[in-house]
């Protein structure tokens, strides 16, 4: 059987009434896990030798393991292993300060933690360019399991950059669902999983700085909405028309794009959140400039951002990345037509670790 985890208040709560532990003594182990970025017990110094003896028999800081990691400059990919043998990836992202503020001979400084998690172990869209949708899906993942993640890497940040006095100074202060999955479609755990991220005594992360990925599952959407889910939204759009959409996107014949701009207006109305569109730029099928202008089209007057995404290749897909002025004109047309658009960094590829390519090794073609 598998303990759980020590970050499950009510099951710490009834563990506390039962042994007539004072309730401070309970806010210092959730103190320990999420803000001293601790996750063993050895590190847990704050609570008694004896207390933490206790603990440690019926709870475990974490639900899954570390199995495997890649450092790379820009990124830190983490393998993981679930208790029933599954491997799910997350990768941490280093943002540095702009160029434009680098002190000469010095490395860019760095100014802000991403972290990207795996909702569920693989994927069940299949989307064409996509690498971890050939692995299908095997199950979601826990409210437990995404926590974990991002307990792990703060703690690997805390032990990479050091900690200083300010404890939110060095930690993930951003959570994209980026990783392996349709979040909208392991709904419950997903939604679980952020109210532990936003809850002050746990992970106080901003609303702002929690961001759902979808590739467009409607009904989620619209549970969204109807659940009053307040936080960032991104859209896997990567095609302006149904036809397109349909070649690259299984989804999209059971959530045809006219359903899923509507149901997106309402939830823009709901919520009055900017959607972040997500926009796939491969060679000769998504980066046209006849597309750009469509796109232009499709998204005038919608409250919008769109993130171009280099197309990260995979030798088992036959897919070419777009030439760098290819996107460089795409997004200027995007603009010229009123919609502000960013491309995207190509992080985390030394690490096998960049969009679309969690499950890289798996997967060889
Ligand atoms: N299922 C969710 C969450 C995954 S997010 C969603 O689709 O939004 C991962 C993002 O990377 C998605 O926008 C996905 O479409 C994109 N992606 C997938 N394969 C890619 C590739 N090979 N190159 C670049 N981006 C890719």
């Amino acid at each position: 059987m598998q303990k759980p985890v020590l970050f499950d208040t009510s099951r710490v709560q009834a563990r506390a009434a039962q042994h007539k532990l004072q309730p401070f003594k309970v806010k210092q182990i959730f103190f320990e896990l999420f803000k001293n970025q601790n996750i063993s017990y050895e590190e847990m110094t704050t609570l008694s030798k004896d207390l933490r003896a206790e603990l440690e028999q019926d709870f475990a800081p974490l639900s899954i393991e570390m199995e495997e990691m890649i450092e790379a400059s820009d990124t830190t990919k983490f393998a993981f292993k679930t208790h029933d043998g599954y491997i799910i990836e997350a990768i941490l992202m280093y943002h540095r300060q702009d160029e434009k503020y680098q002190v000469s001979g010095q490395k860019r400084k760095l100014n802000r933690i991403t972290l990207c998690i795996s909702s569920q172990v693989g994927c069940s869209m299949n989307c064409l360019f996509c690498v971890t949708g050939k692995l299908g899906l095997t199950r979601n993942l826990t409210r437990d399991e995404m926590i974990s993640q991002i307990l792990y890497a703060n703690h690997y940040i805390k032990k990479r950059f050091g900690k200083k006095e300010d404890w939110t100074t060095w930690a993930v202060r951003n959570v994209v669902f980026m990783g392996m999955g349709e979040p909208l479609l392991n709904y419950d755990a997903v939604i679980k999983s952020i109210e532990v991220m936003l809850a002050q005594d746990k992970l106080s992360l901003g609303r702002r700085h929690v961001t759902i990925s979808t590739c467009g599952i409607v009904a989620g959407i619209q549970k969204l909405i109807d659940d009053k889910v307040d936080v960032k939204l991104a859209v896997s759009l990567h095609a302006p028309n149904q036809t397109l959409r349909n070649q690259i996107m299984p989804i999209a014949k059971a959530f045809p794009l006219d359903m899923l701009m509507k149901t997106i207006d309402s939830y823009v109305k709901a919520t009055d959140n900017r959607i972040f569109y997500e926009y796939i730029m491969i060679k000769g099928i998504t980066d046209t400039p006849e597309l750009a202008k469509e796109l232009v089209e499709l998204l005038r007057g919608r409250l919008a951002h769109v993130n171009l995404i280099p197309y990260n290749p995979h030798p088992s897909i036959d897919f070419l990345e777009s030439e760098s002025a290819t996107i460089w004109k795409f997004k200027s047309i995007l603009e010229r037509g009123g919609i502000t658009a960013t491309v995207r960094d190509t992080m985390g590829r030394d690490a096998k670790g960049a969009c679309g390519q969690l499950g890289y090794e798996k997967v060889m073609g």
